[in-house]
């Protein structure tokens, strides 16, 4: 499935729900977080819908995956964050992944964060 109709993440890809875009392209789109824990956080996902990364392979997401890595430093300078950046992927429950889409947190930003 590339759009699930449940899925928050996948109805702002898709426009239903509003979002502070900072970047998109074909197969990208990046927005800030709606409760920041540092003074820039920004959610890199992938427009398709992906559950997590257990349903990522080798095989398939290789680019995707390098794509939304390789995009963290550009888009971090681009918001300003010249001082260096957190990236996390929280995967599954114990990874304490809370909305089932990928996505990658990028933070940043003057210290103190209020969280991270
Ligand atoms: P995680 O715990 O890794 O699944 O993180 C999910 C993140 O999505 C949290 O940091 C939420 O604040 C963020 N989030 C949830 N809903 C929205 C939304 N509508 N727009 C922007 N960020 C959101
Ligand atoms: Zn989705």
């Amino acid at each position: 499935m590339s759009h699930d109709p449940h899925c928050i993440f996948c109805k702002i890809v898709a426009g239903q729900i509003p979002s502070r875009k900072v970047f998109e392209d074909e197969e990208l789109l990046v927005f800030h977080d709606i409760h920041p824990w540092a003074p820039v956080h920004l959610l890199i996902i992938p427009k398709r819908h992906i559950a997590t990364l257990y349903d990522t392979s080798p095989e398939q997401h290789q680019a995707l995956l390098g794509r939304m890595l390789a995009l963290a430093p550009q888009l971090a300078l681009e918001q300003g964050v010249t001082n260096g950046f957190r990236t996390l992927i929280n995967t599954g429950a114990d990874g304490m992944q809370e909305v089932q889409h990928l996505h990658m947190h990028v933070f940043g930003g003057p210290r103190p964060w209020a969280r991270g």
